[in-house]
């Protein structure tokens, strides 16, 4: 017997007076096997004595019927958490989900949404397991990025079935509420459909589940940094945002829990001007700036519309990375807007190498 069936089985064993099971309370430090004898480490709170003894017998028993062990050890672990309550604290890993990528930022109409769904479909492409989860409870556009206007079904333990979309698992307070925004829910019911919305979806197997986050630091994300284990998180901002307070609150809020940061993507960073000049020409240069021209009179250069180098600056401040440059394009505005993300839709498109390339860069910095 292994390690993880160990898990397994350690996953059927409930905390007395909770309905929860001591792995997802993180009780479980440490299991150790060598041949047929077995070293399991607990962290169990010390205060609670006789909890305490009931959690070791119920363990010993479980494993024991296995008959796959000679000896069973159960050492008690330092620095444990001192109550279950406490240990409910602790961000959580989702079952069956390697890595909960958050994208998050400072205020809504960045392109947060258009990144999230397109880094998903990036992802899938690079041929990884993939979910996206909307959590803009109060604005959700999933449904109109990706044109899914279905209603998801569920189990008959009542746990819900995401949306297939191309092979993305896609959930999405949208498909619930319809165009009905729960504008009034606040607080702790907001907490709760946030927390139910993340558990109680059936994702199967997934390497990465991409949360699109509501803007700002609010009650969803609050609840979602405190509760849920987070590999990585990346800021979506515009050059003009760039420097907003609100980003650094974001990325603040992340620290916090330790989630790392993976990097700030640039939306909206100026756009992209190509064309072809027929006849002879020597130089060209569009305000001030000298542009190549190749021997067919092929060019194609950058505009900046608002600041220049914000984010690269911005993202040196806050010590990340700054990830891409996504140039304002038509073709992503239009694909996104009539629910074909561009990087399924033209995957050899400019913009879709640029977000591919971050994808890339996700899974290196993920990598197991
Ligand atoms: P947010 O999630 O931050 O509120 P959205 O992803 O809904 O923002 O994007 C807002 C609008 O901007 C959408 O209509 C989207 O198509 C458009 N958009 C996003 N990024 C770009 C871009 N780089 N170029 C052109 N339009 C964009």
């Amino acid at each position: 017997m292994n390690q993880s069936e160990v898990l397994e089985i350690l996953k059927t064993v409930q905390y007395p007076g909770f309905s929860r099971d001591i792995v997802s309370f993180g009780m479980v430090d440490n299991i150790q096997i060598k041949d047929k004898s077995l070293i399991l480490t607990l962290k169990l709170s010390t205060q609670q004595k006789d909890k305490k003894e009931v959690v070791v017998k119920l363990v010993k028993e479980k494993l024991e019927s296995t008959g796959a062990f000679d000896s069973i050890r159960i050492e008690s672990a330092e620095g444990a958490p001192t109550s279950p309550q406490a240990a409910a604290q602790i961000p959580q890993a989702l079952p069956g989900v390697k890595h909960v990528l958050a994208v998050a930022s400072g205020k809504g109409g960045v392109g947060k949404s258009t990144f999230a769904a397109n880094l998903a479909c990036a992802l899938k492409n690079l041929g990884n397991e993939v979910g996206l989860l909307d959590l803009d409870i109060y604005g959700p556009s999933l449904p109109i990025i990706l044109g899914i206007s279905e209603q998801p079904k569920t189990t008959e333990d009542r746990k819900l079935i995401p949306i297939d979309y191309n092979g993305i698992k896609v959930m999405s307070f949208g498909f619930i509420s319809g165009n009905e925004t729960p504008t009034i829910w606040r607080g702790p019911l907001v907490s709760r459909m946030t927390e139910q919305f993340f558990r109680d979806v059936e994702w199967g197997a997934l390497d990465y589940l991409v949360l699109d986050l509501p803007p700002g630091t609010g009650d969803v994300q609050l609840t979602l940094t405190q509760k849920l284990r987070i590999s990585g998180a990346i800021i979506v901002t515009t050059p003009q945002d760039i420097a907003l307070a609100d980003v650094r609150k974001g990325a603040d809020m992340f620290r916090k829990v330790q989630a790392p940061i993976l990097g700030v993507i640039e939306n909206m960073s100026g756009f992209n001007v190509s064309g072809k000049i027929e006849g002879e020409i020597h130089s060209l240069s569009i305000e001030g700036n000298n542009v190549d021209v190749d021997e067919d009179g092929n060019f194609s250069v950058r505009m900046n519309v608002f600041k220049k180098g914000g984010g690269l600056e911005e993202s040196k401040r806050l010590d990340v990375p700054l990830l891409a440059e996504i140039p304002l394009a038509q073709e992503l505005m239009e694909t996104t807007d009539s629910g074909k993300p561009i990087t399924l839709s033209n995957s050899d498109s400019p913009i879709s190498r640029i977000i591919t390339e971050v994808a890339r860069k996700v899974e290196l910095q993920l990598e197991d």
